[in-house]
């Protein structure tokens, strides 16, 4: 008998009928012998209702109000989903994500899991009890409630499965796999068998919603082999793991695309190591992710910082710089909205340097314009117009041949 940690997302319990169906799969795992835990998310577009009526009180809600708010979508769908097992005649225990032993930093709306108390949970499973958590939330060393960041549930089944020592950890989702890319936007997308943990915490990272990179990031870190599939058809899912085969001689596994991008420029660094140092110190201590920077000198021997961040946390990221001005020392502060970041991943690419060459190209050469780019070992990103995105991500796609392995090779 072993422990299995199973996931569904908001589309997987987004109404009576689906929570009953999900009721099934876990009963189905079970009654296979197996304890189980299962994390659900928010029933549908809960979290997205709720965020909307947040802004109809106020356009910048505290983040503590906001965490105590979205958490309450997950605490209906776990109520919910024990009733359905209790119906059936299953043992079955709710419990929040602070009940089930989840831990934060004291950060609100993007907490990091520090820690897993499993001493309840242990008790509950030891009495033949099937687990129904809350994704996506935790509790600080204040007693204060936080949230793990959108699509955070992913994260909360992870640690749990990494603290008990899971033998399966399976997210369930609307989609059968892990695509080449989103196949809801680009055509021709294509399920992969096999995604290793850095290819995915990639993909995660630039934009492919169908995991929450930090869940990547624990199953790498304890070695959690994850898989994802439908919650809807029985049918193989994608498995992630340290190593993935690389497929037939693709050098590329997928495109990601990520909206809502913002390039911000300081302008006229006066000093350039501390001008330096002092913004994305400033940035680090509020929590506001930076991604890529580029440095320039002006005709005047003054330094340009143009770095991006995510539309959300623009208005802080400027509010912030603002407040630090006399300390970093620069003259102003600009921004250009509505961008978006396409990029291409895999581990092959560490061998093949024409790889970025070609994606720029192939961009250019189809009139996409790039605002900014950056590479690393597995992947090649670049800033271009939102309008633009879907017909790069769709460029790419095409024009490194991913769809077109073979049935069955893949
Ligand atoms: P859940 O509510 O189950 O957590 P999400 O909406 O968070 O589901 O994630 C599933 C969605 O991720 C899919 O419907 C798909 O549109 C999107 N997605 C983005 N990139 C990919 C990809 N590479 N492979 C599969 N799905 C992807
Ligand atoms: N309900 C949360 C969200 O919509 C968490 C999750 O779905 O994983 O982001
Ligand atoms: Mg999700």
């Amino acid at each position: 008998m072993g422990l299995v940690v199973q996931k569904f997302g908001g589309t997987s319990v987004g109404s009576v009928e689906k929570i009953h169906h999900v009721a099934n799969r876990v009963i189905q795992e079970k009654e296979r012998g197996n304890d189980v835990i299962v994390v659900v998310s928010a029933m549908g577009k809960t979290t997205d209702e709720l965020v909307r009526l947040a802004g109809e009180m106020t356009s910048r809600p505290e983040k503590r109000e906001m965490d105590m708010l979205l958490t309450t979508g997950e605490q209906m769908s776990i109520s919910l989903l024990s009733m359905a097992l209790q119906n059936r005649g299953y043992k079955s225990t709710s419990l929040t994500g602070w009940q089930a032993g989840i831990r934060t930093e004291a950060v609100f709306s993007n907490a990091r899991i520090t820690d897993v108390k499993t001493e309840r949970v242990k008790g509950l499973l030891n009495e033949g009890r099937v687990l129904v958590v809350a994704g996506f939330q935790g509790m600080d060393e204040n007693g204060e409630i936080t949230t793990l960041g959108r699509g955070g549930s992913d994260t909360t089944a992870v640690a749990l499965a990494a603290a008990l020592r899971a033998d399966r950890c399976d997210i369930y989702t609307d989609v059968d796999g892990v695509y080449t890319t989103d196949p809801r936007y680009v055509k021709g997308a294509r399920k992969l068998t096999a995604v290793s943990y850095d290819e995915m915490l990639e993909m995660a990272n630039l934009g492919a919603g169908v995991l929450h990179p930090r869940a990547v990031e624990f199953a790498k870190n304890h070695q959690i082999t994850l898989t994802v599939r439908s919650s809807m058809e029985e049918v193989e899912g994608t498995i992630i793991e340290e190593d993935a085969p690389m497929e037939g001689n693709l050098v590329v596994r997928g495109v990601a695309f990520d909206q809502g991008i913002v390039r911000m420029t300081v302008v006229g660094l006066q000093d350039e190591l501390i001008g330096m140092s002092s913004v994305f110190t400033v940035l680090a201590d509020n929590h506001i992710d930076v991604d890529i920077i580029i440095q320039s000198k002006t005709d005047t021997g003054k330094v340009n910082l143009s770095f991006s961040i995510k539309e959300a946390a623009l208005h802080e990221a400027l509010e912030v710089l603002e407040q630090h001005r006399e300390q970093i020392g620069f003259d102003q502060i600009e921004h250009e909205s509505g961008l978006a970041k396409v990029s291409i991943v895999g581990s092959g690419m560490v061998s093949n340097p024409g790889v970025a060459a070609k994606m720029f190209s192939v961009l250019a050469s189809n009139g996409i314009q790039m605002k900014m780019v950056s590479t690393s070992e597995i992947k090649v990103s670049a800033l271009v117009d939102m309008e633009k995105m879907q017909d790069a991500a769709q460029i790419l796609h095409d024009s490194f041949s991913l769809s077109e392995l073979a049935a069955g090779q893949a």
